[in-house]
């Protein structure tokens, strides 16, 4: 196939899982196969070893005994007319008897007895020339000092010894036995464990395809599940036909992370809908009050004027929300260094509480303050004061009746605990985690006198986690709720 072809087959995803590493059902084979060659090696090498070694120490010992007692007939008959026929069937016999071949030789390889018959006969199969075969023995019994000895010549197990000498030239004996046979066992168990090694290939192929299948099935299926998913279904079911500890603890962490991100994409489009609404309302009253003061308010100074208000009014309204946005994202993303100083904590949680004064003195609202004096910190002072003013904000917009709120600052173990406490419905436990996520709202409208985005809790949360500081709230559901920043203490205080 054309590169160009595999590319294209790569970004399409059908080969997804072939693009990095070696496929499951390789290593498979390869692991069994290997297997299969070392069992096999092992069996192979086994029966060639046992079974040669016995069958060669046997016929070394059989052909020791035989040859002694060959050596001592003929050394009991002598060598007298060793030239006659009957000497070469006196030899002869002494071999059929012992199913060996004997031979009576001269240093030269010269055969003295038996002779050849005269009769052409191929199984008696006599040999004459023992020039090879006398260049290995005579070493070896030099060797061993003159006695007799035995070994293998790979041919033939021989043994051969040195006899009287015969017209004053030494003779020998040679008493052979063929290894031919046990050769050809050896060659047919060679050809056995060939088609054995061939076979237990052939089966190893036959089960790394049936596990594989097995194993890879269900990744192969979570594969095109996390393709549909990453595509937006989130109706996906890892866990359908997901099987084995580790598949179904894999497809759990998908769902699981499946949830999450389905959660995140709704909060999402709820924020676009959220905003944009938000967007709106305001731009509504601006285009209508504009409408108004050209229309009937424009001559008379006092309507135009509160008109012109309700103008200014939403247009700060649409410039926190703006601002609210640009914050988030400038927090999140990183782009907004900290500007880290050291200021007076106490001083400065009076000034975002100045800020709050119009609605004691205009709604009724008690601020109870509990603030240790000359509390100092090292923070993004600006920053700080962001994140006071949403808790404080947060605790009028939701108390309760009494309309009170508790503002406390308090140097404790390890730090300056901030504190703000309202009396309002608090929040349900379930809902504890989500009310920092950036587009979470409570389902319930509620009126406001502190204008809220819906971004106020997760700008403190982005904050004080760049900052790095501890924070979080406790809350009863009926009784209010608490939240609390830990600031760093400084000691120079
Ligand atoms: P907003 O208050 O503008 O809706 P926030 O991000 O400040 O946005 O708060 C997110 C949600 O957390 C609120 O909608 C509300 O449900 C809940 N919440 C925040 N502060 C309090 C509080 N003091 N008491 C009860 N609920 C609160």
């Amino acid at each position: 196939m054309a590169k160009g072809k595999w590319r294209a087959k790569l970004k399409s995803g059908k080969y997804v899982a072939m693009q990095k590493g070696t496929s499951i059902y390789f290593l498979l084979w390869s692991a069994f196969s290997l297997m299969a060659l070392v069992i096999v090696a092992l069996f192979a090498f086994s029966q060639h070893y046992v079974l040669r070694n016995t069958y060669e120490q046997e016929m070394a010992k059989s052909l020791a005994e035989k040859g002694k007692q060959i050596e001592t007939f003929i050394d009991r008959a002598g060598l007298n007319g060793i030239e006659s026929e009957e000497y070469s069937a006196f030899v002869r016999y002494l071999g059929t008897a012992n199913d060996v071949d004997v031979y009576i030789i001269t240093a030269g390889g010269k055969v003295l007895a038996p002779k050849e018959s005269g009769v052409e006969n191929e199984e008696l199969d006599i040999r004459d020339d023992f020039r090879t075969e006398m260049d290995e023995l005579l070493p070896k019994l030099q060797e061993n000092e003159g006695r007799s000895v035995i070994y293998s010549n790979g041919r033939e197990y021989v043994y051969g010894a040195r006899l009287a000498n015969h017209h004053g030239q030494p003779t020998y004996l040679y008493v052979c036995r063929s290894l031919v046979f046990i050769n050809a066992v050896m060659g047919q168990m060679t050809a056995r464990i060939v088609l054995i090694a061939v076979f237990v290939f052939l089966l190893s192929f036959a089960v790394s395809s049936a596990i594989s299948g097995v194993l890879v099935k269900p990744i192969v299926s979570m594969t095109e599940k996390t393709r549909r998913f990453a595509r937006g279904d989130f109706e996906v079911d890892f866990m359908e036909g997901a099987y084995g500890g580790e598949i179904v603890a894999l497809a759990q962490t998908l769902n699981f992370a499946r949830d999450e991100i389905s959660k995140a994409d709704k909060m999402q489009k709820e924020l676009i809908a959220n905003v944009s609404h938000d967007f709106k309302t305001p731009l509504t009253m601006i285009k209508a009050y504009a409408s108004m003061i050209r229309e009937i308010s424009g001559d008379i100074p006092e309507k135009r004027n509160k008109h012109a208000q309700v103008i200014e009014e939403e247009a700060d309204r649409l410039a926190s929300l703006v601002n609210d946005v640009l914050d988030l994202s400038k927090i999140r993303s990183g782009i907004d260094s900290l500007k880290i100083t050291e200021f007076d904590l106490s001083a400065y949680v009076f000034d975002v509480l100045d800020r709050f004064t119009y609605l004691s003195e205009t709604k009724g609202y008690k601020f109870v303050v509990d603030v240790e004096d000359g509390l100092y910190t090292a923070a993004d002072e600006l920053k700080i004061g962001q994140v006071l003013y949403n808790l404080i904000g947060n605790a009028v917009n939701y108390t309760g009746e009494d309309k009170k709120v508790y503002v406390s600052l308090k140097k404790e173990r390890g730090g300056v605990r901030f504190a703000v406490r309202d009396t309002g419905k608090g929040i349900k436990q379930e809902e504890l985690s989500t009310i920092w996520d950036r587009y979470y709202r409570s389902a319930e409208t509620h009126k406001r006198p502190v204008k809220g985005t819906g971004l106020g809790l997760s700008i403190v949360k982005s904050i004080l986690e760049r900052h790095g500081f501890i924070f979080g709230v406790d809350s009863a559901e009926g009784k209010g709720s608490t939240f609390y920043v830990v600031f760093p203490c400084d000691d120079k205080i």
